[in-house]
């Protein structure tokens, strides 16, 4: 067996890179080494880390062919689509540099009327080493999502990039480097279940993990003998609703590069539509005019291949089962494959209960079904453990039937915008994990609160002292009904 964790392009099937297996006792040295690094790199500050960490965006930025190549390389998928994400992960590494200083700095707090002569304030403080745990289909945006907030921070981190695309991984480390002084505090640890679970137990401040709901259980046993808090992206199961008063074409549009971008690998792909019956035949010719989305190998297909085999075989047990359960291929078909490479294919007369309707199919795969009405979409978009993303399509009620969704995150009149929008918080309920990159609510996820009170000059009377006036516990029932009652 190979000590070496291989990555292998699903385009060509030529080796990509190769990395020695992380053995537990790397694994602490990665987290020891980078606890050091943390108390250099959380002392800087918040203006010297912003410097360094735009020294590297930019650095990144003027190599921006070859992170797309890399990562089409690793990962199969169309340039188009490593080059949306490339620049959706530098938008957010500049986002966390710049704004880290005005989320994270000490700012006062109302002290209130109890405690008025006590000035009250807190600050958020680096956790100290974070590990972040991450998958093959965004190997560049997804990590970053983490790893830029917890870098911006103040945070060191040990990443363990998927087995499928270690070479990204390898790749954002070396990157930084000339830019932290020496230090490293983007250590790389290579390998598979075993070195994530390592990861885990390694007692590091905080773990960040995205990738499968299965394997999110996992990570939260593994983490919970040393009480490490962990930070879950996991599946989805996103659905699109589309309404009777929709712009139907820009819906259309809109769901099938929402289901098909990435070759449909993304937890937020759009999976499911809902439609409303008066313009389902509408949305459903509209899918199949926008639908000459091939997919290949070659730098002309609009989609890559199935980067993993077993993904592969996934998707196909899905579109089969429902295919054998009575449902109808309007576009493409529930076998249309050569080796990795999956042709888009869209189903209507779906059963509800298919588990290409309530598992995560992540393939190019659309279902579309019919509704009566919009509580009728709320109630079967809401019917899956899932609560990711999701899109609404709707002149007059977007917002309204988006607030009934069960998600973390909703576009309306378009798909995924939220992803672009680096001040959103990015996360999902349920099945689909808890706690939140990008935004505000991303730094602060990386990072502890401190509070503090500092007593003013002001005569007051304390009451936390034995020595206080026993007029003062003679009063505290009038003082109860006078600020409580
Ligand atoms: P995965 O769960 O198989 O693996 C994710 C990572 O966990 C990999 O690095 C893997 O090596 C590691 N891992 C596997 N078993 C482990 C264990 N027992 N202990 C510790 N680490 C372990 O997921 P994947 O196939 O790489 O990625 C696809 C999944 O990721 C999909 O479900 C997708 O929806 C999800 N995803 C979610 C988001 C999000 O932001 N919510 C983003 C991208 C992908």
């Amino acid at each position: 067996m190979s000590n070496d964790v291989v990555s292998t392009s699903p385009l060509t099937g030529r080796e990509v890179g190769r990395f020695p297996i992380a053995a537990d006792h790397d694994v602490r040295r990665a987290v020891a080494s980078a606890r050091e690094d943390a108390a250099w790199w959380g002392s800087l500050g918040h203006a010297e880390r912003r410097k360094r960490l735009t020294a590297w965006r930019r650095d990144l930025a003027g190599r921006y062919e070859e992170i797309v190549d890399l990562i089409r390389a690793e990962t199969g998928k169309a340039t188009a689509d490593a080059r949306i994400e490339t620049l959706l992960a530098l938008h957010h590494l500049a986002w966390a540099a710049d704004n880290a200083r005005r989320v994270l700095r000490r700012r006062r707090v109302r002290s209130g009327l109890l405690m008025f002569n006590h000035r009250a304030s807190v600050e958020y403080r680096p956790l100290g080493v974070v590990g972040v745990i991450g998958p093959w289909n965004f190997p560049l945006f997804t990590p970053l999502g983490s790893i830029a907030y917890a870098l911006a921070a103040g945070n060191a981190v040990v990443f363990k990039p998927s087995e499928h695309t270690p070479v990204v991984g390898a790749f954002l480390s070396e990157t930084l480097r000339p830019f932290t002084s020496g230090r490293n505090v983007l250590h790389v640890v290579h390998g598979g279940a075993d070195v994530g679970a390592a990861l885990c137990a390694s007692g590091v401040q905080k773990l960040a993990f995205t990738g499968s709901t299965a394997t999110a259980k996992k990570i939260m046993a593994a983490c919970a003998p040393t009480l490490t808090p962990v930070l879950i992206e996991a599946g989805g199961k996103d659905a699109m609703i589309v309404d009777a008063d929709a712009d139907v074409t820009a819906a259309a549009r809109a769901a099938v590069w929402g289901g098909m971008a990435n070759a449909g690998q993304a937890c937020i792909g759009i999976e499911r539509v809902y439609v409303h019956r008066a313009v389902f035949d509408h949305f459903m010719d509209a899918v199949r005019a926008e639908m000459p989305v091939r997919a290949g190998l070659d730098d002309d297909a609009a989609i890559g291949p199935i980067t993993t085999g077993s993904q592969v075989e996934i998707i196909r047990a899905q579109l089969v089962e429902a295919v054998s359960r009575g449902a109808r291929p309007v576009v493409g078909s529930a076998d249309a494959r050569d080796g990795n490479v999956i042709q888009p294919a869209v189903l209507v007369d779906v059963p509800d209960d298919a588990r290409v309707m309530t598992e995560e199919t992540f393939g190019p795969a659309l279902t579309l079904r019919a509704v009566q009405t919009m509580d009728e979409a709320i109630s079967l978009v809401n019917s899956t453990g899932y609560g990711l993303g999701g899109a609404v399509f709707s002149r007059r009620n977007g917002a309204a039937i988006a607030g009934r969704m069960r998600a973390g995150m909703v576009s309306v009149n378009a798909v995924q915008a939220f992803a672009a929008i680096a001040s959103l918080p990015y996360g999902g309920v349920g099945e689909s994990g808890f706690g939140r990159i990008h935004g505000d609510e991303g730094l602060r996820e990386f990072a502890a609160a401190a509070s503090l009170t500092v007593r003013g000059p002001l005569p007051s009377v304390d009451m936390m002292t034995f020595r206080r006036p026993p007029l003062v516990d003679r009063l505290l029932p009038a003082v109860v009904r006078r600020l409580f009652g």
